[in-house]
């Protein structure tokens, strides 16, 4: 009988056994939750210790605070945040602020590009909306990028950085005309935020999670808001209680998120250890280099899977414009006679997790988060992985 593997996710009897030779360092693939560097979770250790605790502690009082200000401040350099913009932090992840953004910052229509689940999953939030007129959505398949347009009436331009369900990435510029008509650029960019290149100064909104490119656990959102943003929460939050105003819950009061954030503190009790572990990250890759640093670690990573497709006749780009390929979520298409299915598993049966395709995309394909805590040599040990069982599976 085999020896049993230490790791949890290692079945003892895999179908294909990979050699140990070829397996990399640290098997975590996923597009999010991703993977959290042992670094991270020492410190998460650390703050456990009963001799200088902050776990279990006050979020109200100086040691939480404390790290919600170095979040803060870490995401202001890390973005080199133009005067005036504000880092705000709320509960919920960036699905609560799609609503966040539906009640405070949509005045009457918005305009979403759509061009996979998340950011279709933003219009339908705005066309349930009772008190807004029926989203502008510009569409594109899977596996493409469709881009935001000017449009008379449109308050609120709405798109991904990069679209975690199909890997297709945007580059985010602004919207031609819509500044000076006063409309808003609203950017998710839940797992671009922190490996992708971008001037924020380019968008009113900025927003992500922590459990993709900052290898922490998932349900903050963090939002980088400009001025215009600010005021336009305000604007929209004063009317609410007058007779034409529209209801706008406390929770997902944009003003209110900015009024906490302000004192490092939010509304009400965040995840501390999400905070530790966010906190962690986001100074990690500024010891780093910063973004030039995490965009070119990225960069060269999935630069290896779009390589290593490219070299084999069973594997394909899903994302056929090389500039619209993602450089953070890599997807790649096999060859129907072999099940990525069964390659999915009999990775994870050997300890390599999580590359399977966004569920409702349907497709035969690998889909892989290398984010910057991936380490570009992994990636390659993964090629070699999917080689090996790929040639095994029979
Ligand atoms: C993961 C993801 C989301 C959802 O984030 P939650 O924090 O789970 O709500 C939204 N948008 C994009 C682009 C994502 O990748």
């Amino acid at each position: 009988m085999p020896a049993a593997s230490s790791h949890p996710s290692r079945s003892s009897h895999p179908s294909v056994v990979i050699p140990a030779s070829l397996l990399p360092s640290d098997g975590r693939f996923g597009s999010g939750p991703s993977k959290v560097r042992p670094a991270q979770v020492a410190a998460l250790a650390a703050a456990g210790d009963p001799a200088a605790p902050v776990l279990g502690t006050s979020h109200r009082q100086p040691a939480v605070k404390d790290l919600v200000r170095r979040v803060r401040a870490g995401l202001g350099e890390l973005f080199a945040l133009p005067d005036g913009y504000e880092v705000a932090l709320g509960n919920g992840g960036s699905s609560a602020f799609w609503e966040v953004a539906a009640a405070c910052l949509v005045e009457r229509r918005a305009q979403h590009a759509v061009f996979g689940e998340f950011g279709g999953k933003f219009a339908a939030a705005t066309t349930r909306a009772p008190f807004l007129a029926d989203p502008d959505v510009v569409s594109a398949e899977p596996g493409t990028v469709a881009h935001l347009t000017p449009v008379d009436g449109v308050d609120v331009y709405a798109t991904p950085h990069n679209e975690t369900s199909t890997g297709a990435m945007a580059p985010v510029r602004q919207v031609p005309g819509a500044r000076a008509d006063g409309a808003l650029l609203l950017v998710d960019a839940t797992s671009g935020a922190g490996a992708l290149p971008v001037d924020v100064a380019d968008t009113d909104v900025y927003y992500f999670g922590p459990q993709k490119v900052f290898g922490a656990d998932g349900g903050l959102w963090l939002a980088a808001c400009s001025p215009a943003a600010v005021e336009r929460a305000e604007r929209v939050e004063a009317s609410a209680g007058t007779a034409t105003g529209r209801w706008v819950p406390e929770f997902l009061s944009l003003t209110t998120a900015l009024a906490n954030s302000r004192l490092d503190q939010t509304l009400n009790t965040p995840a501390v250890a999400t905070l530790v572990l966010l906190a962690e990250q986001v100074e990690w890759l500024l010891e780093q280099g910063g973004l030039a640093w995490s965009s070119a670690r990225t960069g060269e990573s999935a630069g290896v899977l779009y390589d290593w497709a490219d070299a084999r006749d069973w594997a394909t780009p899903f994302v056929a414009d090389p500039a619209e390929r993602s450089t953070v979520v890599a997807t790649i298409d096999l060859d129907d006679a072999i099940d990525a299915t069964a390659v999915v598993r009999v990775l994870r049966e050997n300890g390599v997790v999580d590359v399977f395709p966004y569920r409702k995309l349907g497709r035969n394909q690998l889909r892989v988060g290398v984010f910057p805590a991936v380490e570009p040599d992994d990636v390659r040990a993964l090629t070699a992985c999917v080689d090996h069982v790929v040639a095994h599976l029979g």
